[in-house]
């Protein structure tokens, strides 16, 4: 029986079956991972999420080789953000009704662990309907180096001081062949203490996701390898405790403009969509799978529904949209992901971090077209210009301490 029968994937797949996913036709894989996702979410809708990411400071020293965002302390242009400037950034995400702000920052040796707790103490206190998941695992690594404190007790501390999760930063490929590969990562955190820190924050109640990097150079076999050690953390969190990763997302390297241009591959969209589909078959234990428009564009992210995606991922509104919040339906990237779900023939929900609806947007009053006015034919050239950017990857170098 081919192991892409619905009868053949109502039981877990080994990992010599996992492997000869990626010899199938791409159309026979999708539509195999398409029936998975309908059999475990409702098949007609779409979810996104209304949230903002925040890059506390861009000074790291772990220095990956496919990372634009990171500087070092004495470079002009590296900044730790103000409590005061990420509570601006957080107020303009409440002003259009998002819910969780993912922050996110390098290493940063010269911050003192009591930052983080007090920014964290502030944002809970300034912004209580706001949910906070921040940091990766190397973050959390270079506060227990720098304070002395293993990793849960790091944990421990900032879900007291209003962590509410961690998210998946930095999980790439889970095989440190490749994450510490010359070319790629040498100082990066092993896959065994990106599982183990995972493995803690999920044992404390934290939410968290397991993400996926493609187009390192990497074979196959450690695209399984890597997928199989989210199973298996999957699992044992499921049976410890119930709290395991609440989505899997993955994309491709970007390699434009940073150091391991021209040393990695990439990966394409054809390697993209095999991989999400494989994904979805392989990890019969993860509900929820995320489509990746800031890579893929928003073309690769609508295919990605038929290939096992059952979110659409979240706006990640920045500054320069965030600040014309004042016409929601028209001006925030909300009305955007809703039309390109719409688009693809699936119901829009609204969700929060938990994958739980909190919305159901009206699709009608946000996709009508505007009266003609001036102001507005400036707006639809903008939007359109937008359009045409994001059916490109963007640059290289998003921030994924
Ligand atoms: S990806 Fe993260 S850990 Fe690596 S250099 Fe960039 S900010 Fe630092």
């Amino acid at each position: 029986m081919s192991i892409l029968a619905p009868a053949a994937r109502v039981r877990r797949l080994t990992a010599d079956e996992a492997l000869t996913l990626y010899g199938r036709p791409l159309f026979d894989l999708a539509g195999a991972a398409h029936e998975a996702r309908e059999a475990l979410t409702d098949p007609n809708v779409v979810t996104y999420l209304i949230d903002r990411n925040i890059n506390y400071s861009n000074v790291c020293n772990v220095g990956c080789a496919f990372c634009g965002f990171y500087r070092t302390r004495r470079q002009d242009d590296s900044y730790t953000l103000s409590f005061e400037a990420i509570s601006a950034k957080v107020r303009e995400l409440e002003a259009v009704g998002g819910t969780r702000i993912l922050m996110q920052g390098g290493v940063n040796p010269y911050l003192h662990f009591s930052w983080y707790l007090e920014l964290l103490q502030h944002l809970h206190d300034q912004h209580p309907s706001i949910r906070v998941e921040a940091f990766s695992p190397e973050e959390i690594k270079g506060m227990a180096k720098l304070t002395g404190m293993r990793t849960d007790e790091v944990l421990r501390a900032l879900q007291a001081a209003g962590l509410d999760g961690l998210p998946g930063g930095g999980g790439e490929m889970l095989v440190d062949d490749v994450r510490h590969a010359r070319h790629v990562s040498p100082a990066r955190i092993s896959a065994d203490d990106w599982i183990r820190i995972m493995a803690e924050a999920q044992a404390l109640g934290l939410y968290t996701t397991a993400t996926m990097v493609i187009g390192f150079g990497e074979t196959p076999a450690q695209r399984v390898q890597s997928l199989l050690r989210v199973r298996e953390q999957q699992d044992r969190a499921l049976a410890e405790h119930g709290n395991g990763f609440s989505a899997f997302i993955s994309w491709t390297l970007q390699t434009k403009g940073v150091r391991i241009e021209g040393r990695a591959p990439g990966a394409g969209a054809f390697e993209y969509l095999q991989n999400v589909a494989a994904a979805r078959l392989i990890l019969d234990n993860v509900v929820n799978h995320q489509a990746s428009w800031p890579t893929m564009g928003y073309k690769g992210a609508q295919t990605a529904l038929f290939a096992g995606c059952n979110d659409f991922g979240s706006t990640m509104l920045e500054e320069n949209v965030v600040s014309q919040a004042g016409a929601r339906n028209r001006a925030t990237p909300e009305r955007e992901l809703v039309r390109q779900i719409v688009d693809a023939g699936f119901a829009p929900r609204q969700r929060d971090s938990l994958y739980q609806i909190v919305r159901v947007p009206d699709v009608e009053a946000m996709l009508a077209p505007e009266a003609p006015s001036a102001a507005g034919a400036q707006q639809a050239d903008a939007e359109a210009a937008a359009d045409g950017a994001s059916s490109d990857p963007p640059a290289a170098g998003a921030p994924a301490a």
